[in-house]
């Protein structure tokens, strides 16, 4: 075999890169469906490499063949880019984390990178941890992260055992995210990060993200916010300050239901007193090369394609499952039974005017519908039965088109009682703190047409009546439902 000498590689490897750049340059300047679609996956590089596959290539390989040694040597010191082994790089999770990059970064005028992860609390754990390495030069360092209190069930076990109570990290707790002063009164020398989750799950709080960013580069600290509940479709915190964005992809990004998926977005030189100069100029990347490399959260490929399919769709899904929770929350607030609805679209609402400066529709100026900025509040919102835990576990399982399930962002409608489900380790006074009474009921409006699923609570609702529920399922529990088939 003729060897060309690792030279040859590093020059190809810097004009394939100027090609990528360009290329990026140019997704950059179309439209938010435009990269939702398309993402970094381009008709050359279909041509070129992948059978002119018009959809992105799974590719499970767990690891890349390389030519001769030095390419190998040059790609293992990352000094070209590589697909060298699937914990690290591969195409197909290189195709998720493009488009996500760029959707993230949308008209914000900064540049982003991405690291997909296995979840979204790998995610979260991504984002952080780096910052919550030991100083060498203060070994003794009592560290501590501000973070509201309101926070998904998973990121207040991360946060409060996992970090607090097994690493001796302190979690200084914002209890009213919306008082800016609180958000101050909790940062010292010690303090290595700020975190905030917005809107939080399933309380609805939301927070003044431009002035929390301000705050947290005033002490040079990075601001992290949990994005999961808004989408880039709704809301882009990059574009207000934010330094690094956590979304659980499993929600209304991957709105099949396929798989569990992260990522962690951050723009190009975050803000952080604390850490390396490489670690802070390309946040992401160097999550993706270093540590976890070596922690190995990753994402399987087949699932980031899953996930990716979902994404393309994401501005007009979130367009219609907003408008239809709009419609429900209405529906509820004007019912006898209910004795609150918590979301942020509704006029009642208290942060319902802070929400409305954040929370759009992207490109919506540019939709034939609207041609104009138009709000949209998402699809989580949570309700409170008139009544005891009794009367809301009644209601909850007369449910007969909404599913019961501990999840969220589906394209079909499903609930939860928080306090009971995703929220029931952290004990009761903390639900109490983040605002998680036991007869509230977490609503996650899918893509069905609102009517039936106001028909769905509307007959649900009845039990409060002393009506009994209409229809009582079939016993499938000896056997499960297939056998039960087979048997007929
Ligand atoms: C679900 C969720 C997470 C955790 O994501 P997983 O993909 O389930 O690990 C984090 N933050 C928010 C707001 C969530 O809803």
């Amino acid at each position: 075999m003729n060897n060309q000498g690792i030279n040859h590689y590093l020059e190809s490897a810097v004009k394939s890169s100027e090609w990528h750049k360009e290329y990026l340059d140019k997704m950059r300047k179309c439209r938010f469906d435009t990269i939702a679609v398309h993402g970094v996956y381009s008709m050359q590089e279909a041509l070129d490499f992948n059978q002119g596959s018009i959809i992105e290539p799974i590719y499970m390989s767990t690891s890349q063949s390389y030519r001769d040694s030095d390419e190998m040597e040059a790609a293992l010191s990352y000094q070209i880019p590589t697909w060298c082994y699937s914990r690290i790089a591969n195409p197909s999770i290189y195709y998720l984390e493009g488009v996500l990059a760029l959707l993230e970064g949308y008209n914000t005028g900064v540049e982003t990178g991405c690291v997909a992860t296995s979840s979204g609390m790998a995610a979260i754990q991504s984002a952080v941890d780096p910052f919550l390495a030991i100083d060498p030069k203060n070994p003794d360092q009592k560290m501590n992260f501000v973070a509201t209190c309101q926070v998904y069930g998973g990121t207040f076990q991360q946060f409060a055992i996992r970090k607090n109570m097994e690493r001796n990290i302190e979690w200084r707790k914002v209890v009213n995210s919306n008082d800016i002063s609180e958000w101050e009164s909790k940062i010292d020398d010690n303090t290595r990060f700020i975190y905030g989750e917005l809107p939080s799950n399933p309380a609805q709080a939301f927070f003044d993200i431009r002035k929390v960013a301000e705050l947290a580069h005033k002490y040079a600290l990075p601001a992290i916010f949990d994005s999961t509940v808004a989408t880039p479709a709704l809301l882009r915190p990059i574009e207000y300050g934010a330094d690094i964005v956590v979304q659980s992809v499993t929600k209304s990004l991957f709105a099949s239901g396929f798989g569990i998926c992260g990522a962690v977005i951050s723009r190009k030189n975050i803000t952080s007193k604390f850490g390396s100069d490489e670690m802070k100029a390309d946040f992401a990347g160097y999550l993706k090369l270093l540590p976890n490399r070596d922690n190995g959260p990753n994402i399987s490929p087949m699932n980031a394609i899953l996930a990716l399919n979902d994404i393309r769709t994401l501005r007009s899904r979130m367009d219609m499952v907003s408008r239809s929770t709009q419609t429900v929350s209405r529906f509820l607030e004007s019912h006898k039974h209910i004795e609150r609805v918590d979301y942020l679209g509704l006029e009642s609402h208290f942060l319902h005017k802070l929400a409305s400066r954040y929370l759009y529709l992207v490109d919506s100026e540019y939709d034939e519908l609207y041609r104009n900025k138009v709000n949209r509040y998402g699809h989580l919102m949570s309700f409170l039965i008139k009544g005891n835990v009794t009367d809301t576990r009644n209601v909850f399982d007369g449910l007969q088109r909404i599913w019961r399930a501990t999840d969220l962002g589906r394209i079909k409608s499903v609930a939860t009682i928080p306090a009971i489900s995703t929220h029931q380790q952290q004990g009761e006074e903390a639900r109490k703190m983040a605002g998680i009474p036991s007869n509230l009921i977490r609503l996650c409006v899918g893509a069905e047409h609102p009517d039936d699923i106001i028909a769905d609570l509307s007959q649900a609702l009845e039990v409060m009546d002393g009506k009994k529920y209409a229809v009582t399922a079939p016993d499938f529990s000896a056997g499960g439902a297939s056998s039960a088939r087979i048997r007929r």
